[in-house]
């Protein structure tokens, strides 16, 4: 039944109900996804349980707004605090993929100043990691994915793409247009990924700008399709439909396995020798905290008290232009062009860190809801509006929220379907988000009015939920360690978005992938001890390229180091 960009001509392996796997995995997303992948080629017996369904891509994705929202998380979820955050459709995925099968793709790098904001800029944390301990999965996973982009790329670490840049859409154009106006370095064509040429059996983008509806085609890279079949080829099991609803903490301080309800409402035990949560910045949190248990009252793995603070959202508000000329947005993938040039502190700023801004193509549905909120157009106004969409462009600002402990996820007395209470996410800005949120919504606007648009509007919003479990070096400030191994309990481990300690102003996805690519380093070259001791060793492992998905190390042309 599955899309031919994901058949796998062997059946998929089946655990017994009674047997106890090396890994259960929780979630299948963009971290769980890679992980699933590496640890079953490295000859674990790993199974991935994930909420949400096994998509078919031919069978289940439409070319359509309305019809693609069943791939976003949208479950009951309680927002609140100063400055609530929108949840459901601009979150977390649900379903085999998870974030990566509606993420846009863009795929900046991380800068180096991102693993030292404290030191550098006196705001934020360090990271445990340096960027040179991420560069070498970076390059990596661009090759994975694989990502298109220029072939010299100057923020950050200077580095280049292997596969080459997208041709211009007319949002790209007008960034390009503003940014050139105003003397503002521009990236042009990614880095993106998103084919621009064909890769094995997957075909080259056809720009028709349906990308967080789930690319049909397969031009854009999703773990379901990048990394699951390889998974599921190299013995892994997936059992969609499982929504983990508690780990299981058992003798001598490891946990022994996941409950979770399949989709018939029945309960099953998953025993396992070692459990990894990659569920998403929100549900990790909330399964670990909904896990508590005698010794850990206050959530699994939660000595230090910080389990569900230090959540993070990038400050998303979107730009709007209007133009003479068509500008026909939809045409072109929405992320093609970016500048990263305002990304770090600027001491003549009044404000620590930065941010970027980049395209966004929203098709008309978001647009009409963009009109709604940047214009209170309704009725007839809203309708003349949207008669209108050819005409307007789109610019998204990214910009660097930074950790505060009463940003947090907790847990609600409200329950979802399943009869488990759901996440509390309380939400506030800070004055240094509130001067950059400003500083970069001007800065933003004038791009656009130079790229020569003659009526200029925005949207206030947010995106790309990261932290909560955040990694550090010392146990009492920080939920894991360096590898996403919990400080508390030797076989639990957490690998997705929520361990990031700090944000920057890049979209996360590459980082997530990376960083899971690595955790996966670590479990293989730590072996049998991860089920036998609790003993810790944190020698970082050396890269095992030879566990990438096959044909995609040493693709593409040489790239600068
Ligand atoms: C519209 C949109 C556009 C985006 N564009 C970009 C972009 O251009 N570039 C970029 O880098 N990022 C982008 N992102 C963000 C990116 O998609 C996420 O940061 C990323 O996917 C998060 O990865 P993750 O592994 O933490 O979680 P996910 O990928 O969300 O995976 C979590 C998985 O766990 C499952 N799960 C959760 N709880 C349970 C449970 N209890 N039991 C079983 N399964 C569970 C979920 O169903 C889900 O499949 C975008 C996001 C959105 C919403
Ligand atoms: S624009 Fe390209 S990447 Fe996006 S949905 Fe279409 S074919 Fe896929």
């Amino acid at each position: 039944m599955l899309g031919s960009l994901q058949s796998i001509h062997v059946p998929m392996k089946r655990f017994k109900d009674d047997e106890e796997v090396d890994y259960a995995i929780v979630g299948v997303g963009s971290a769980g996804g890679v992980l699933l992948q590496r640890l079953a080629r490295a000859g674990f017996n790993v199974v991935g349980l994930e909420a949400g369904p096994f998509w078919d891509t031919e069978r289940d994705w439409v070319s359509d707004e309305a019809g693609s929202h069943n791939l976003y998380w949208t479950e009951p979820r309680v927002t609140g605090g100063s400055d609530p955050l929108a949840l459901g459709a601009n979150n977390c995925g649900k379903g085999v993929g998870g974030g990566s099968v509606h993420w846009a793709s863009f795929t900046p790098r991380l800068h180096p100043s991102d693993f030292e904001v404290y030191t550098r800029d006196g705001v934020g944390v360090d990271w445990p990691i340096t960027y040179d301990d991420i560069k070498p999965y970076y390059e990596q996973l661009e090759l994975e994915m694989p990502v298109a982009g220029p072939a010299y790329y100057s923020w950050g670490h200077p580095h280049g793409y292997a596969y080459g840049p997208h041709p211009m859409g007319g949002v790209g154009n007008a960034l390009i247009k503003g940014c050139t106006a105003l003397d503002i370095p521009v990236s042009i064509g990614g880095p993106v990924a998103i084919l621009s040429g064909s890769h094995g059996d997957r075909p080259h983008c056809i720009y028709r700008g349906f990308c967080i509806q789930g690319c049909k085609v397969g031009a854009k890279a999703s773990t379901l399709i990048t990394h699951v079949p390889d998974a599921l080829r190299s013995g892994a099991e997936i059992r969609d439909f499982s929504m983990v609803s508690r780990i299981e903490l058992g003798k001598e301080n490891r946990v022994r396995g996941v409950h979770y309800i399949d989709k018939h409402g029945d309960p099953h035990f998953q025993r396992a020798k070692a459990v990894i949560v990659s569920g998403y910045s929100i549900e990790t949190p909330r399964l670990l905290l909904n896990s508590a248990c005698k010794g850990y009252e206050e959530g699994l793995a939660n000595s230090s008290g910080v389990l569900g603070h230090y959540l993070m959202a990038q400050a998303g508000n979107v730009v709007l232009g209007r133009f003479d000329q068509p500008v026909r947005m939809y045409k072109a993938p929405p992320a093609h062009a970016l500048t990263e040039e305002f990304y770090e502190t600027d001491p003549k700023n009044d404000f620590a860190r930065g941010f970027a801004i980049q395209t966004v193509g929203p098709l008309p549905q978001a647009f009409g809801k963009q009109m709604l909120a940047a214009k209170k157009a309704w009725g007839w106004g809203l309708r003349r509006e949207m008669m209108d969409y050819n005409h307007w462009a789109a610019f998204g600002l990214l910009g660097e929220i930074l950790p505060w402990a009463d940003n947090r996820v907790t847990i609600s007395e409200d329950k979802d379907g399943f009869g488990l209470p759901v996440a509390h996410v309380s939400f506030n800005l800070h004055d240094n988000d509130k001067k950059l949120i400003k500083a970069a919504k001007e800065k933003t606007m004038q791009v656009m009015q130079a790229a020569g648009a003659n009526e200029v509007v925005q949207e206030a919003r947010y995106a790309h939920l990261v932290g909560g479990c955040r990694m550090g070096s010392d146990p009492r400030r920080s939920v894991v360690d360096k590898f996403g191994r919990t400080h508390d309990i030797a076989n639990l481990f957490v690998c997705d978005g929520s361990v990031f300690p700090t944000q920057g102003s890049a979209n996360p996805g590459l980082t997530i992938q990376a960083l899971a690519a690595r955790t996966a380093d670590y479990l293989i070259s730590q072996g049998d001890r991860i089920f036998t001791t609790n003993d810790r060793d944190l020698t970082a492992p050396s890269i095992r390229r030879e566990l990438a998905p096959p044909e995609t190390w040493g693709k593409g042309v040489p790239r600068l180091k």
